[in-house]
């Protein structure tokens, strides 16, 4: 008998089974079983980090929501990170998500901070502004008011950035409040062009427009700096400073 070929054979068999084992592991998310792709830091799906991968590929984001309170931040945060609609009312706190999102083919992590809106010209809003590389501007279609409060809110971004191109997106919220509505889309469509930026209506409780208001964001920093390099491409050896090449 020929042991050599046997143990190969046998080594062959326990490789193949660990390989298969361990990629049966990487692609399923330990927390909610989704087939999280390898090379994810995160689950796309419920943000479980994926201690599993070693070679990742990522462009890192760090996303503002502003705007006056009560206009629905945390609820399209909250929607758009955990797929939930939060319906209490908690006006005080200031939190940071992290949901990691594929466009075009680019798994990128958005760092977003939602903001409490009451920090009017304190030198926390001035950190957000400098800091932040895309802003959501919430206001509620409910409240001709809140779309006014933006107003300051812009000049600031573009003053601390010292361009007007800045990636912004105008949100009016709160769409499924027809009867309530006191901001035609027109006048809001007005003020978009006056901020030089798309606007967009959602409502975080019926689940509208919520992923666009992020995917604009990513195409607006996308057409400012550039796309990021694909994988494929950094095999080849190409850079690019927008990615971090973890
Ligand atoms: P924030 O202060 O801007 O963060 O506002 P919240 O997200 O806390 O929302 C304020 C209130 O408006 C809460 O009671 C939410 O449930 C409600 N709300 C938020 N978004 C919507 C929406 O799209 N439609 C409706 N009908 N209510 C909303
Ligand atoms: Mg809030």
């Amino acid at each position: 008998m020929n042991f050599k070929g046997y143990d190969q054979a046998n080594t062959l068999t326990v490789r193949l089974r660990a390989f298969f084992f361990k990629r049966y592991k990487m692609s399923r998310c330990p927390r909610c079983k989704c087939k999280n792709p390898e090379n994810y830091n995160f689950c796309s799906q419920c943000g479980q980090k994926n201690e599993e991968t070693k070679v990742a590929s990522s462009c890192t984001y760090h996303l503002v929501v502003m705007g006056s309170g009560g206009v629905g931040k945390s609820a399209i945060t909250i929607r758009f990170v955990n797929r939930q609609f939060e319906a209490k009312y908690d006006p005080t706190i200031e939190d940071r998500y992290q949901k990691v999102i594929e466009r075009e083919g680019v798994p990128c992590v958005l760092e977003i901070l939602d903001t409490a809106g009451q920090e009017t010209f304190s030198a926390m809003r001035e950190l957000y502004m400098k800091n932040g590389e895309g802003f959501v501007l919430v206001f509620s279609i409910t409240s001709k008011r809140s779309l006014d409060d933006l107003d300051p809110i812009r000049s600031g971004i573009v003053r601390h950035k010292a361009t007007d191109e800045v990636p912004i997106v105008l949100v009016g919220n709160k769409c499924d409040m027809t009867k309530k509505r006191e901001v035609d889309q027109k006048d809001a469509k007005e003020v978009a062009k006056s901020f030089k930026c798309p606007f967009i209506e959602s409502s975080a409780k019926a689940d509208v427009n919520i992923n666009e208001i992020f995917n604009s964001l990513i195409d607006q920093i996308w057409q400012k700096h550039g796309p990021p390099i694909s994988s494929s491409d950094r095999r080849k050896g190409s850079r690019s400073e927008n990615c971090a090449i973890l």
